[in-house]
């Protein structure tokens, strides 16, 4: 097979601080891209960071730099992380560059003179930080925001607008025809039915923005953020002058990215490209979402997964093994160390490091460090495991075509483990005391190949893991750049010479582990996190917060709520009841009588059925294990106002 392939991460919010979800479709990305090199592919591989906005205003401000200044600095935290984690991108665009913006602004051009995109006016519910309108639908009575919960303000400005309506009829004929563009197949359909809903033409510029790609002849707007993002992956192609880079990479596009901006990718992208002529994406890949711990992970909690941590910790290959091996590609996961630490110790160490290690140390021992021949008349466990290695290539590369990265490394995982029970059944070492080289050879060399076979299709996951294993087989060469469709049974080259160093992976004491994490744990949270800060604010802001001292006259379980407590306090002046989610941290006795400080005049909610009427203070330890109450330190009326 030969041809090229193309495939791109989206770009990310350059002020974000790179986290796992990053890392995820960055992996993914990286693993299809070395996957795709290594069945003949010629690759693109594109990620970068979008630069406008703005939010990046408003951060540049709060610092005091030019927005300019703000995304040259921080744009190397992503590519710092990707040298870290190995990943072998063809290209990283940044939507600031002079090369991206002429490409936005010849593209805005183009689609106007074709009567596509029209100035007209919008008006809406529009949330400032998070530069969204929101439709009536999606706000409450609060006209706050979905996404944030701070106020929306009713706006109308002048705007360009794409004819997204005209795309509509199609779209559905694209989609219809080309059934596999977007995977997994749950979001194909939701895609579909939402077009069919009916679709409206699209606000793509802002006149309340400055920080962005002018508007070509109407300099007081600026093209909207997503017009400006989606871009870059023609930026990067090459579009519109180099006509044979697109002709060779365009018709390959493979979008990698998680489900939330399925939308954006699945119609807004492959309108503009039909108004502009060119196919829709020829395939729209969409991930799920990490949990930490089981938890929404979040700033406010703590529980960020760092990726530079986790690849200091534990190496770039374990990973990134551990992240496309634990959940199906497509579907919600959760993360944990305690996990990843697992799989370390059992498919790592235990399974493909002994594996090496028993075959390398019998080599050694038994054959002068050699790999013998291939046996003339292989006996049926000799051909079974052949077989094996041959049925999980083929398996193997049907599930790496469709994104199965677990499915794929169940199956090399499985040739694995059938090897070194293949050592247990035939037992050379027991050969190698009798010295049985007939018998000997052929089982070492099946091995070899067991062996050969897996981290050729571990390279693109483990590149440099599959590196090792070649080198101290005596293999030589870099696996990366083996064809897959190459590899055959009885192909190691005569006369190898296996050079046993160190161990693959370590076992991880779990003892020692769990002391480490501990002391990590209370050193991070210590140590506040700089994106914890919240904006400044002034004394009047503060006063706005009525915080007043309360006793606990009686506490409850909320039915059908593990972790609440119903909670009735005195506040001298009023009785009220409060819900509070500290039922894991405190028992009932432990909190009756005693002083605590509340938020009284927060809005009431209703959780569970019960209507909480303020809110107690407490801190929390970041794995949310232990919490620590406010209370005084002495008694004090209770009403008594906090100042
Ligand atoms: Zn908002």
């Amino acid at each position: 097979m030969s041809g090229s392939f193309y495939v791109t991460t989206p770009i990310y919010y350059v002020n974000d601080v790179p986290h796992i979800g990053h890392a995820y479709t960055t992996i993914a990305a990286d693993v299809m891209a070395r996957y795709k090199r290594m069945r003949g592919f010629e690759v693109m591989f594109a990620t970068g960071t979008d630069e406008h906005g703005q939010k990046i205003q408003q951060a540049a401000d709060a610092r005091g730099v030019t927005a300019q200044e703000l995304v040259d600095q921080v744009v190397v935290n992503f590519k710092k992380l990707w040298e870290k984690l190995d990943v072998t991108n063809t290209d990283f665009v940044r939507t600031t560059e002079p090369r991206h913006q002429q490409v936005v602004q010849y593209i805005f051009s183009r689609l106007m003179e074709k009567g596509d995109i029209y100035k007209g006016s919008y008006e809406g519910w529009y949330c400032v930080p998070c530069e969204t309108y929101f439709p009536e639908s999606q706000i409450g009575e609060g006209r706050s925001c979905p996404d944030c919960g701070r106020p929306l303000q009713n706006m109308t400005e002048e705007s360009y607008f794409f004819r997204m309506s005209k795309y509509e009829k199609p779209l559905l004929d694209y989609y219809e025809k080309n059934p596999g563009a977007i995977l997994p197949q749950s979001r194909f359909n939701e895609v579909l039915s939402f077009i069919r809903s009916g679709l409206k033409d699209q606000s793509i510029s802002r006149t309340s923005v400055s920080w962005g790609v002018p508007l070509p002849g109407d300099e007081r707007h600026v093209i909207y953020v997503w017009f400006d993002a989606l871009i870059n992956y023609l930026t990067v192609a090459g579009y519109p002058d180099n006509t044979d880079s697109m002709s060779k990479f365009w018709p390959s596009v493979n979008h990698i990215m998680a489900k939330d901006i399925i939308r954006f990718h699945c119609i807004i992208w492959p309108a503009m490209l039909l108004a502009l002529g060119l196919t829709p994406p020829a395939r729209v890949f969409s991930h799920g979402w990490w949990t930490v711990e089981g938890e929404k992970m979040s700033k406010s909690r703590g529980n960020v997964v760092d990726p530079f941590e986790m690849v200091e910790l534990y190496g770039a290959d374990a990973f990134r093994y551990f992240l496309l091996r634990e959940i199906p590609f497509g579907s919600d996961g959760d993360f944990s160390e305690r996990a990843l630490v697992g799989r370390i110790n059992s498919d790592l160490a235990n399974d493909l490091g002994n594996l090496l290690n028993r075959t390398l140390q019998m080599i050694n021992n038994f054959t002068g460090g050699m790999i013998p021949s291939p046996a003339s008349n292989p006996s049926p466990l000799d051909l079974e495991i052949e077989g094996l290695a041959r049925s999980t290539l083929k398996t193997y590369l049907e599930k790496m075509d469709v994104y199965a990265f677990d499915e794929a490394l169940k199956e090399v995982w499985n040739l694995i483990r059938r090897g070194n029970k293949y050592i247990d059944e035939t037992m050379p070492w027991k050969l190698g005391k009798d010295n049985d080289r007939e018998r000997l050879d052929p089982v070492l060399f099946s091995l070899c190949e067991v062996i050969r076979f897996s981290a050729a299709m571990l390279a693109p996951f483990m590149p440099g893991t599959a590196c090792r294993i070649f080198e101290q087989t005596g293999l030589g060469d870099d696996p990366s750049r083996l064809s897959l469709e190459g590899l055959k049974w009885g192909g190691i080259p005569e006369g190898c010479v296996v050079n046993k160093k160190g161990v693959l992976f370590p076992r991880i004491d779990l003892k020692e582990w769990e002391k480490e994490k501990t002391e990590r744990d209370a050193k991070r949270s210590a140590t506040p996190d700089p994106g914890d800060h919240e904006e400044e604010i002034a004394i009047e802001d503060f006063k706005k917060i009525e915080l007043r001292i309360a006793r606990v006259v009686k506490v409850e379980p909320v039915p059908k709520a593990d972790k609440l407590y119903k909670m009735d306090l005195d506040l001298g002046y009023e009785r009220r009841t409060i819900v509070s989610g500290i039922r894991e941290f405190r028992s009932p006795e432990e909190l009756e009588g005693r002083q605590i400080v509340v938020i009284c005049n927060l809005k009431p909610a209703s959780l569970r059925g019960v209507t909480s009427n303020g809110m107690l203070l407490a801190a929390e330890t970041p794995d949310g294990k232990s919490l620590a109450l406010l209370t005084v330190d002495q008694e004090i009326a209770p009403g008594s106002r906090i100042h």
